[in-house]
C-alpha cells in the first residue's frame, strides 16, 4: 500500500482482497471538470430519455444483484441477507426516481398582468460523500434523485468500502449513462471529499458520516453558500411500555440494535423500558440476544457479521471496559475477523458514555423509566435525533410519544426506518435536509420563477 493506494481487507477473515487507487487532487479536479461539462448535455437530455436511461440503470443493477451482494459480503462483512436487501434497495431507489424526470414539474401561479410559472432547475455537479456502513444504499439515495433532477454526480465512497460503488459506476456506464454523468472517485476524505466542499463547480454536497466531519463540511460549504444535505450520527431510543406485546418487543430488540453489527446510524442503541415491565422484559431479552448467531457473513443462517475494522472494534471495546455493567452478552467465533459480541449493558448512571455517545457497534444500554413523560424526556436527552421506536398497544399513547420524540423517523411496534418512497433524515445534530421520497427531488433543484407580462 502506498499513499496513492488503499488495500481492501475482508473484515470477516482479515484477508487481503484488492488494492484500490486513490485519486489525487489533480485527478479529482479533472473529474469534476468532466462532470461539469457533462452537465451541459445531461440537463438537456429529454425527460423521457433521462427516465429511460435510469430505468436501464435499475435493470442493470437488478441483473447484477447477486454479484453486488457477494461483493458487499466480502468488502464490508455484511450478512448475505442484508447485502441482498441493500443491493435491491439501490435498484429500487434508482427505479423509483426514474419516474421523476417526467413528473417533477413546476407550478403556474395566478398573478395580475401576466403569466407566472416556476421551474425546478438542476443545480449542476453534486458531490456525494459516503460512509463505510451502508455503501450501496447511501450512494444510491444520493445519486438517484440527483441524476433524475438533471444534475451530474461525483461520488466518493469510504476508503474501506469502495468496491460496490465502483461496480455501480460501471453498471451506469453499461446502461448507457453518458461519460461524466455519474463518476465514482475513490479517495481520501481529506483530499477528494474536502475538494467537493471547496471546488466552485460542485454546487451541492451530500454528506453521510459522523457529526464531527459533518460540521466541518457545513462550515466549509458556507463560504460559497453551497447547498448541503447532512445525514449524521444517532443514539436512537427503543421505548417499551408495559402494555406492549413484550414478547414481540423483546424478539425484535436485538435486530433493532445489532443489525449490521450495530454499525447503523438508526440503531436503537438505547432500550428504555417502563419500570413495571423492566424485569420481565429483560428475562425475555436475554435468550433473544444469546440466539443472535455471529459468524461467517456468507452463511445464510448468520444473523450478525464482524465489525468493519480492528480500529472500529477497539473503539467499541472502549465502551465496555472491565467492570462494565454487562447484563448479558452473546458469543463470537474464534480466529481471525473483527468480531465483537452482542452486548447488553445496564448502566446505573446517565453519564456513562455508553448511554450518551454513539457507539456504532453491537452494544445496547437498557434504561428504566417511570411514565410516558419520563420516557419522552429520556429519549430526547441527547444531541442526536435520527430515529426511534415505540412499543405499546395504546394507539393514542403511540401517537403522543411519536409526536413528542425529537427525531426524524419513528416507528410504532417496529424498528423499520427506511422505505425509499418516504422521507429520511435527522433532527438536531443528526442531520439537515431529507433524503428519499418526494422531498429529495426538491433538494437537488432550485426553484426559478418566471413572469411573462401580457
Ligand atoms: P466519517 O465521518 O469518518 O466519514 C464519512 C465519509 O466522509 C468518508 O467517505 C470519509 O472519507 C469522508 N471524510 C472524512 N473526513 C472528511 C473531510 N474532512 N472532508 C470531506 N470528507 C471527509 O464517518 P464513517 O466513520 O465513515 O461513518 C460512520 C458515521 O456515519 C457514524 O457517525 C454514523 O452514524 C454516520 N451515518 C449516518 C447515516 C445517516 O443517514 N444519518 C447513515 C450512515 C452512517
Amino acid at each position: 500500500m502506498s499513499a496513492t493506494t488503499f488495500d481492501i481487507i475482508n473484515p470477516a477473515t482479515e484477508e487481503f482482497l484488492q488494492t484500490v487507487d486513490l485519486a489525487s487532487l489533480a485527478e479529482t479536479d479533472a473529474l469534476i471538470a468532466r462532470a461539469a461539462a457533462a452537465f451541459e448535455t445531461w440537463r438537456n437530455v429529454s425527460p423521457s430519455d433521462r427516465a429511460l436511461l435510469l430505468r436501464r440503470f435499475a435493470a442493470a443493477v437488478d441483473a447484477d444483484l447477486e454479484n453486488l451482494a457477494q461483493l458487499e459480503v466480502r468488502n464490508a462483512g455484511h450478512t448475505i441477507g442484508n447485502a441482498r436487501w441493500e443491493a435491491g434497495n439501490a435498484r429500487d431507489v434508482i427505479s423509483y426516481y426514474s419516474a421523476a424526470p417526467e413528473r417533477h414539474f413546476g407550478r403556474q401561479i395566478p398573478v395580475a398582468g401576466g403569466l407566472d410559472v416556476t421551474f425546478h432547475e438542476p443545480l449542476g455537479v453534486v458531490g456525494i460523500i459516503v460512509p463505510w456502513n451502508f455503501p450501496m444504499p447511501i450512494a444510491a439515495w444520493g445519486f438517484a434523485p440527483a441524476l433524475a433532477a438533471g444534475n451530474t454526480v461525483v461520488l466518493k465512497p469510504a476508503e474501506l468500502t469502495p468496491l460496490t460503488a465502483m461496480r455501480l459506476g460501471e453498471l451506469a456506464r453499461e446502461a448507457g449513462l453518458p461519460d461524466g454523468v455519474l463518476t465514482i472517485i475513490p479517495g481520501k476524505g481529506s483530499v477528494v471529499g474536502a475538494r467537493f466542499v471547496t471546488h466552485p463547480a460542485v454546487r451541492k454536497v451530500v454528506f453521510t458520516g459522523s457529526t464531527g466531519v459533518g460540521k466541518q463540511i457545513m462550515a466549509g460549504c458556507a463560504d460559497q453558500v453551497k447547498r448541503v444535505t447532512l445525514e449524521l450520527g444517532g443514539k436512537s431510543a427503543n421505548i417499551v411500555f408495559a402494555d406492549a406485546d413484550l414478547e414481540a418487543a423483546a424478539a425484535a430488540a436485538p435486530g433493532g440494535a445489532f443489525d449490521n453489527a450495530g454499525q447503523d446510524c438508526c440503531a436503537r442503541s438505547r432500550i428504555l423500558v417502563e419500570k413495571s415491565a423492566y424485569d420481565s422484559f429483560l428475562e425475555l431479552l436475554e435468550p433473544a440476544v444469546r440466539a443472535v448467531k455471529v459468524g461467517d457473513p456468507a452463511d445464510e443462517s448468520t444473523v450478525m457479521g464482524p465489525l468493519i475494522s480492528a480500529r472500529q472494534r477497539e473503539t467499541v471495546a472502549g465502551f465496555v471496559p472491565s467492570g462494565a455493567p454487562i447484563a448479558f452478552q452473546g458469543d463470537v467465533p474464534e480466529g481471525p475477523g473483527f468480531w465483537f459480541p452482542p452486548t447488553v449493558l445496564a448502566p446505573d448512571s446517565f453519564d456513562d458514555p455508553a448511554v450518551r455517545e454513539e457507539i456504532f457497534g453491537p452494544v445496547v444500554v437498557v434504561v428504566p423509566f417511570n411514565d410516558e413523560a419520563d420516557a419522552v424526556r429520556i429519549a430526547n436527552d441527547t444531541e442526536y435525533g435520527l430515529s426511534g421506536s415505540i412499543w405499546t398497544q395504546d394507539i393514542g399513547r403511540a401517537l403522543r410519544v411519536a409526536r413528542g420524540v425529537e427525531a426524524g423517523n419513528l416507528s410504532v411496534n417496529s424498528h423499520s426506518s427506511v422505505r425509499y418512497s418516504t422521507p429520511f433524515g435527522g433532527f438536531k445534530q443528526s442531520g439537515l435536509g431529507r433524503e428519499l421520497g418526494p422531498d429529495a427531488l426538491d433538494s437537488f433543484s432550485d426553484v426559478k420563477n418566471v413572469f411573462i407580462a401580457h
